[in-house]
């Protein structure tokens, strides 16, 4: 059989195995990384009765080289299945008539833990199939949630160290915590004075500067991405997609078969992207909801083709969605016209004049499967209050935003069709603007999550109890413009 390949959305990439793809994080070419293969339909009854961990190792074993399954099903193991997650990883609950399924029961109670969780293990995995000797540093920027989850992931884990980098001003106290407690002999964490697609811009420079690539060879070591650049973030993301469905079809709530929308609080696009493979793969998905905050730039992609990145940035009460450079957009647009030029011709749009429209094919294509809208920061309290009052559920100020466009999307569109709200964070990730939102008091973020247990008994997660009192560790912070020297300090030190 051939081997599976991946190439880059931008068209200038020699072929790499999975292994190679998972290492190298980017495209050469500053594209990113997508399968040159038809991934096969899954067969939805063969899957029903799965343990999340087998259902993961069908579903990924599609993206991997055919021989080894076994392997794959051992690094799920791993990941899922040592205690820190739930027994069924996934617990999908509801909230009214919307179907909720919460991603953040992991070690960081958000749902970057999906995927960075396993990541690791792929890039250990995948540095032992090259026999490769060098070091990898990974690099990640984080708009609060990926860096936690990023550092859980590859503390102390061999052959690797990780740096992250965090807009100083722009995550929430609790993330910003529990990142300057990390422990780990390999982590690094560093405040940026900037926002995070400065961050993001900064790192994904880094891979292609040829400075450091040269440092990189003198020092033996190489860099790669925890960012959902990496392909590796969003193979591991598409299997709740088919957990989700096939619970509510083991629950009875759906026929095998019957289509259903799903509605997800969205920033770099990562999470949506990989419903959209999973879309492609042969789950029953009529519509995504692709929920923005304040930051809408791609609401006004899905409604007009345009997106345009001359715009404000505005600090939000949900800041792992403040973000204007959509990163996998790009990987949809390839999906969509399959055309690595177009593309290519899209990005170098955006980078010299902040905008690009996509034709009107793939426009088409666009509105036929997607659906899109946003909440301003007191919509999202609103929402928070009003889906508390009315169905006892807690819902984090991301996930409100995923719960609130959609029932926006049924009033207008009077759509009955099932949907299923991915949760994107534990409430007590943002327990200020959460405790804001059911009692109208405004508290200190420590404080709020002590009353917010009392008044509503929802438990405070093991990952966040007690991070106030531990010790700061990391208290670097440097300009946006010296991420890149900065990281060649770390690479002469090494
Ligand atoms: C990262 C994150 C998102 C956005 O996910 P993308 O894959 O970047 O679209 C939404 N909510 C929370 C809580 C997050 O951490």
């Amino acid at each position: 059989m051939k081997e599976k390949m991946y190439l880059s959305t931008r068209g200038n990439q020699q072929p790499l195995n999975f292994y190679e793809a998972i290492l190298q994080g980017i495209g050469s070419d500053g594209g990113l990384l997508v399968p040159d293969f038809k991934v096969d339909k899954k067969d939805l009854k063969e899957l029903l009765d799965l343990h999340y961990i087998d259902l993961a190792t069908e579903i990924i074993s599609t993206f991997t080289p055919d021989d080894v399954k076994e392997d794959i099903r051992q690094l799920c193991k791993s990941a899922y299945g040592t205690g820190l997650f739930p027994e069924n990883v996934v617990p999908v609950e509801k909230a009214g008539d919307v179907y909720i399924t919460e991603l953040f029961q992991g070690p960081t109670a958000a749902f970057k833990d999906m995927a960075l969780s396993l990541l690791p293990y792929f890039m250990t995995f995948s540095l032992k199939q090259k026999g490769e000797e060098r070091e990898v540093m990974i690099l990640a920027a984080t708009s609060g949630d990926t860096g936690k989850a990023a550092l859980e992931g590859f503390k102390d884990v061999e052959g690797t160290s990780i740096k992250v980098f965090y807009p100083i001003d722009g995550v929430s106290p609790v993330q910003k915590q529990q990142m300057v407690i990390q422990t780990g002999h390999n982590v690094d964490v560093i405040g940026i004075r900037g926002n995070f697609d400065d961050a993001q811009t900064a790192v994904k420079k880094a891979f292609n500067s040829q400075e450091l690539k040269d440092l990189c060879e003198q020092h033996h070591v190489f860099l790669s991405s925890a960012n959902s650049i990496n392909i590796g973030r969003l193979i591991p993301q598409i299997v709740y997609y088919f957990y989700s469905y096939l619970t509510l079809v083991k629950n009875k709530e759906i026929e095998l078969g019957e289509e259903v929308n799903f509605t997800i609080p969205s920033g770099n696009f990562g999470n949506c992207l990989a419903g959209y493979i999973a879309k492609n793969m042969g789950l029953p998905i009529q519509r995504f909801i692709v929920a923005s905050n304040k930051n809408n730039i791609l609401t006004d992609f899905f409604n007009t083709g345009r997106y345009d990145a001359n715009r404000e940035f505005y600090k939000t009460n949900a800041p792992a969605m403040d973000i204007l450079v959509s990163s996998n957009l790009e990987r949809l647009v390839y999906f969509l016209c399959e055309d690595a030029s177009l593309v290519k011709k899209y990005m170098d749009q955006l980078n010299e004049t902040g905008v690009y429209e996509v034709d009107d094919d793939v426009f088409k294509k666009v509105q036929r499967y997607f659906t899109a809208g946003y909440l301003d920061e007191d919509k999202v309290l609103e929402v928070v209050g009003q889906c508390y009052r009315d169905t006892g559920y807690l819902l984090d100020t991301h996930t409100a935003i995923g719960y609130g466009v959609y029932k926006q999307y049924q009033k207008e569109t009077n759509d009955q069709t099932k949907t299923i709200l991915l949760s994107t964070a534990s409430p007590y990730k943002f327990p200020g603007s959460v405790y804001q939102a059911i009692s109208g008091e405004k508290l200190d973020e420590y404080k709020a999550v002590e009353a917010l247990n009392k008044k509503t008994n929802v438990s405070v997660p093991k990952p966040l109890q007690g991070i106030d009192k531990r010790e700061v560790l990391h208290t670097k912070v440097i300009d946006k413009e010296s991420i890149i020297d900065f990281i060649g300090e770390q690479i002469k030190e090494l």
